[in-house]
């Protein structure tokens, strides 16, 4: 191989955070390669975020065709095609691909295919399909995360899967028996729930979507468990062994269950193999992550880590985020990057959405006046008149200066609604703000005005004892 080019700067990954990372070190006139050994866009596009919100999509069409006899609408007998849904989600996925690497190469940043090595903090061997050496003068990795698999009963993607293959089925299961209820348990949970799966949660913790908080977890324990989701707590999986005609699994607690499929959703590991780290100098920390300063520069000068790699946000917005602060250090315009109001959206059916603190965690933090107002969306009319009623808007806040330091929403269109929420944590708003916007009516974003009116304790839609809920 004797092959070498040079770029001013190389970017290792195309997902949200490398692409983004590229597209913006090439407008900041800087030649630029993009190396994937994958398909172009990375876990996001091709087995993350596109592929499961699309699945989700299908599910939320059918919700609304159960309930079209209440808005005066008789259909037929519902049939459901799974391989179809499946295909539209392979032909979402694949548009959305093309149309990236048009996005990327209008943008003059050259595409590589194949794996990228470290030779030296400056040098990288690339080996696939194009096959030369490249030398950057910087160098942004964005290798993202893996599944991670239990080594105990590792996935056979036969009967035991992870988050990618259970994409690849092309039949319903009538049971599924989810190991992990955090992001992707509950959305796979909510999805194949809908589409008339018998979904069993089999979850370590004491409940499921521990990490987004007590009210979540609450909440969303009892809406899965009224649609028929069985959630089983506290309970550890001993062994899970593909019988072949379905998957039986045994609990450390002695009981045991049958289902046609198992999906492994623990968690993910961080992708650093085969970079060959340690010729650029670079080590790892604490989970496999790449350490990096508010730059997102690594100990080494000229090497920047982004995304899930970094081991801090496994979320694709913060990896493009990230990716744009990278290469703005990397092209020489010093940036820091601002992780204060993160949304964070668990796709579930009703939607969870969040930024900024919870109540406990402002309170941790030394906000002693902190407070929340909450809002049901049963009192709000475009709930009402759409028929989403389920849910509610919450805002913690700090009494004594009025800041909004936290917000959540349960319900529907909350993963669009978190980003008037996020705008006034991120310029640091108050109640005020919020109260003094006119909001549209009606709409769901009014739930927000209705909070805040709430937890300033001067509600107009709700009666005034209501206003401690
Ligand atoms: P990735 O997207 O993981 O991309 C890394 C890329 O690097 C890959 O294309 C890989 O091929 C390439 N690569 C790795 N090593 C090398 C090498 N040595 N040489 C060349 N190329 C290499 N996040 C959200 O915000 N919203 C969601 O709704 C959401 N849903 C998700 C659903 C699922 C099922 C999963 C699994 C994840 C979901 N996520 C979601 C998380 C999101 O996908 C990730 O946080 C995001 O993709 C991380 O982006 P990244 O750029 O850091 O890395
Ligand atoms: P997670 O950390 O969200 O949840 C893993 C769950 O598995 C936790 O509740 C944990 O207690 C449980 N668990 C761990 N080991 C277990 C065991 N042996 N037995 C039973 N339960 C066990 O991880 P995830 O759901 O795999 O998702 C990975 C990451 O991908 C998330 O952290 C998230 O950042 C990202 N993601 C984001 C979205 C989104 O933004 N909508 C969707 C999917 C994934």
């Amino acid at each position: 191989m004797t092959d070498r080019k040079t770029f001013d700067i190389a970017v290792i990954g195309s997902g949200p955070g490398g692409y983004v990372a590229a597209i913006k070190a090439a407008q900041l006139g800087k030649s630029v390669a993009l190396i994937d050994k994958g398909f172009l866009g990375g876990t996001c596009l091709n087995v993350g975020c596109i592929p499961t919100k699309t699945l989700l999509s299908n599910a939320a069409v059918l919700k609304e065709v159960r309930h079209a006899a209440a808005f005066g609408i008789e259909t037929g007998p519902i049939t459901i095609h799974y391989q179809k849904m499946k295909e539209r989600k392979d032909a979402v996925i694949a548009k959305i691909r093309s149309g990236l690497e048009g996005l990327i190469k209008s943008n003059k940043v050259t595409i590589f295919r194949g794996s990228a090595q470290f030779e030296s903090p400056k040098e990288l061997k690339i080996t696939g399909t194009d096959n030369l050496y490249l030398h950057a003068d910087q160098i942004i990795i964005a290798t993202g995360s893996i599944p991670l698999d239990i080594k105990t009963f590792p996935c056979d993607h036969e009967r035991i899967l992870n988050s990618t293959s259970i994409l690849e089925i092309t039949t319903l299961p009538k049971s599924l028996a989810i190991v992990g209820g955090g992001y992707i348990g509950c959305e796979f949970a909510s999805l194949f729930a809908e589409l008339g799966v018998k979904v069993t949660i089999l979850e370590a913790l004491p409940s499921i979507l521990t990490a987004q908080g007590t009210t979540v977890s609450t909440f969303m324990t009892k809406v899965f468990t009224g649609k028929g989701i069985d959630i089983q707590a506290n309970v550890s999986v001993q062994s899970i062994e593909n019988r072949q005609s379905h998957v039986h699994i045994t609990l450390s607690n002695g009981h045991s269950l049958d289902a046609d499929l198992a999906l492994i959703a623990v968690g993910r590991s961080i992708y650093t193999d085969g970079l060959k780290l340690e010729k650029a100098g670079l080590s790892t920390g604490t989970r496999g992550a790449i350490e990096v300063n508010e730059q997102m520069e690594t100990a080494v000068p000229g090497i920047y880590a982004i995304g899930a790699v970094t081991g801090q946000w496994m979320l694709a917005h913060v990896a493009s985020h990230q990716g744009i602060i990278a290469a703005s250090n990397a092209a020489g315009h010093p940036i820091k990057a601002h992780e204060a109001a993160v949304p964070a959206v668990v796709f579930t059916s009703p939607e969870i959405a969040t930024v900024g603190l919870t109540l406990e965690q402002a309170q941790k933090e030394g906000y002693v006046s902190a407070s929340q107002g909450m809002f049901p969306l049963q009192a709000l009319g475009k709930a009402q008149a759409s028929g989403e009623t389920e849910g509610f808007a919450q805002i913690v806040f700090d009494k004594k200066t009025g800041q909004i330091l936290g917000a959540l929403l349960i319900g529907h269109e909350a993963s669009n609604l978190i980003a008037e929420m996020t705008l006034a944590i991120q310029h640091e708003l108050t109640l005020e703000s919020v109260l003094e916007t006119i909001h549209a009516h009606p709409t769901m974003a009014e739930a927000w005005h209705e909070a805040a009116a709430i937890a300033n304790e001067t509600p107009i839609h709700l009666p005034p004892k209501a206003k401690r809920p």
